[in-house]
C-alpha cells in the first residue's frame, strides 16, 4: 500500500467554473480518508483526478514515490468502486473477479487456448509458470469470494444479483488486484440503510485486515464519521478542513463546517459579545452572563483584543450540550416539537421573549443562523410535551464562537 499525494491541483472544465480549487492533501499509508462535501463541491472530479480519469490542469499527484501526474489510469497502480458497480454484465462473478489479473497475464503470457497449446509446446518452462500463475489467481479469486462471503455465488451473471452482492462483487475485484490505493466513489449509495451499515461495518473490517490505502467519497457526513480515520469536508471545489471526525465535530474550523456535520443540525444564535472586568455577556436571541471564574469567562476573554469590549459573533452550541437547568445563566423557552428518537429525546423549542441583536447578513441566512428553533437532545424519558416553558443552560465549555462574516471559528485550536 501507498501513501498518497496531492499538491495544489486544479481542474477547470472547459466553459465550467473550477471543479477542484488548489487542492493540496496528504493520504498516509494504511490510512482511511473521506472525502465528503454537498452536491457539485468537486469530491467525485478530485477522487477521478486520483485515478487519471480526468486530466489535472494544473498541480502534482503522488502516490508512493512516484509521480503519477500523467500516468494513464491502468498504471496508477489503484483500484476503483464505484456507486453503480460497473461490472461486467455477461460474465459470471467468477470472471468479473479473475477478469483484470487474468488479462495481465495473457498480456505476458499470451492467452487463449491456441497460445497455451503452443506455448507448451515451444516453450514450456514459460508454459508452466503460466500455469502456475493462473491457479494463483484462481487461489485469490475463491479466497476473496470467501472473505466477502460470495463463495457461493460464483457461477452467476450480476443480472441474477441484489443490490448488495453486486457491490460485494465490485468490492472483490478490486480487493484481488491488491492495489496501492483503494479509491471508493458513493459505492453504498444504491443500497438500503440497514445492508449500508452493514458494509460499512465491512469495510473498516476490510481495511483493517488489508492494512489498506483508502479514498472514499461520500456527501453522507454519517458515513463520513464512521468510516474514516479522517475526513476531508469539501465545497466549492476547495477542502475546508481535514481532521479526526471528532475533532471536526467539536472544533469546526467554520460555520460551514458546524453546519454540514452532525447529523442534527447545529444550533446558531447571532449576536453580540460584551466584556467588563468581572464578567462577560452573550446578547441575542438571548441572554447568558459569564462571571470571572467560570470557564466560558476564561474561553471569551480570549476572542477580545487590547481595548475591545465588544464583539459580533455567532453563538454554536450542539444539542447534546444543553441541559434543562433554572440556575443562573440559564434562559426559557417554549418546547414547540417533540422528537421520541428511542435512545434520546430530541425537543424543538423557541426561545421566550427573543430579541434578536446581532447582524442579519446573507452569509448567515445562507448557513441558517438565522434560524430560531433551539435543539436539545434529552433522556429518552424526558417528562415534557408541547408547549411546555423550561430553562436551558449551555455547556460554557463547548460553545463555540463563529466570525458572522467569514464565518471561521473564533476559538479554533490553531495546528
Ligand atoms: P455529487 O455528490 O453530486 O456527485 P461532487 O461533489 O462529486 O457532486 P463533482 O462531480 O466533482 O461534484 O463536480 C464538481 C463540479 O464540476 C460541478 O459543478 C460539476 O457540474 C462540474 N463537472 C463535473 N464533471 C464535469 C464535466 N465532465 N464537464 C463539466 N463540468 C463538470
Amino acid at each position: 500500500m501507498a501513501k498518497v499525494l496531492l499538491e495544489h491541483v486544479t481542474k477547470q472544465f472547459p466553459g465550467a467554473t473550477m471543479a477542484v480549487d488548489g487542492v493540496s492533501l496528504e493520504i498516509e499509508d494504511q490510512e482511511f480518508l473521506v472525502l465528503v462535501g454537498p452536491s457539485g463541491c468537486g469530491k467525485s472530479t478530485t477522487l477521478r483526478l486520483i485515478a487519471g480519469l480526468e486530466a489535472c490542469t494544473s498541480g502534482v499527484i503522488r502516490i508512493g514515490a512516484r509521480d503519477v501526474t500523467s500516468v494513464a489510469p491502468k498504471d496508477r497502480d489503484i483500484a476503483m468502486v464505484f456507486q453503480n458497480y460497473a461490472l461486467y454484465p455477461h460474465m459470471s462473478v467468477y470472471r468479473n473477479l479473475s477478469f483484470g489479473l487474468t488479462l495481465r497475464l495473457n498480456r505476458k503470457f499470451g492467452g487463449g487456448v491456441i497460445g497455451r497449446g503452443l506455448s507448451k509446446i515451444f516453450q514450456p518452462q514459460r508454459a508452466g509458470e503460466s500455469v502456475q500463475l493462473r491457479a494463483e489467481i484462481d487461489n485469490k479469486v475463491r479466497q476473496t469470494a470467501l472473505r466477502l462471503g460470495i463463495e457461493h455465488l460464483l457461477d452467476r451473471k450480476p443480472h441474477q444479483l441484489s443490490g448488495g452482492e453486486r457491490q460485494r462483487v465490485a468490492l472483490g475485484r478490486a480487493i484481488v488486484r491488491n492495489p496501492a490505493a483503494f479509491l471508493f466513489d458513493e459505492p453504498l449509495s444504491n443500497l438500503d440503510a440497514k445492508l449500508r451499515q452493514q458494509m460499512r461495518v465491512e469495510l473498516k473490517r476490510l481495511h483493517r485486515d488489508l492494512d489498506a490505502t483508502m479514498i472514499y467519497v461520500t456527501h453522507d457526513q454519517v458515513e463520513a464519521m464512521t468510516l474514516g480515520d479522517r475526513v476531508a469536508v469539501m465545497n466549492d471545489g476547495r477542502i475546508l478542513q481535514v481532521g479526526s471526525p471528532l475533532e471536526i465535530y467539536q472544533q469546526p474550523a467554520n460555520l460551514f463546517v458546524a453546519k454540514f456535520i452532525g447529523s442534527v443540525p447545529i444550533n446558531l444564535c447571532p449576536g453580540t459579545v460584551r466584556r467588563s472586568s468581572d464578567r462577560v455577556r452573550f446578547d441575542g436571541r438571548f441572554q447568558i452572563e459569564w462571571r470571572a471564574e467560570s470557564p466560558g469567562f476564561k474561553r471569551l476573554g480570549g476572542l477580545f483584543e487590547a481595548g475591545q469590549s465588544e464583539l459580533k459573533v455567532v453563538m454554536g452550541f450542539r444539542a447534546e450540550d444543553v441541559r434543562v437547568s433554572g440556575e443562573e445563566g440559564s434562559f426559557e423557552v417554549e418546547v414547540t416539537e417533540i422528537d421520541r428518537l428511542g435512545e434520546s429525546t430530541m425537543i424543538h423549542s423557541r426561545v421566550c421573549g427573543h430579541n434578536v441583536d446581532g447582524p442579519e447578513d446573507d452569509n448567515l441566512k445562507k448557513t441558517g443562523s438565522t434560524d430560531e428553533t433551539v435543539l436539545v437532545r434529552l433522556d429518552p424519558d424526558a417528562k415534557l410535551v408541547s408547549g411546555d416553558r423550561v430553562n436551558l443552560m449551555v455547556d460554557s465549555g463547548r460553545v463555540m464562537w463563529f466570525e458572522p462574516v467569514s464565518g471561521e471559528n473564533l476559538l479554533k485550536e490553531q495546528k
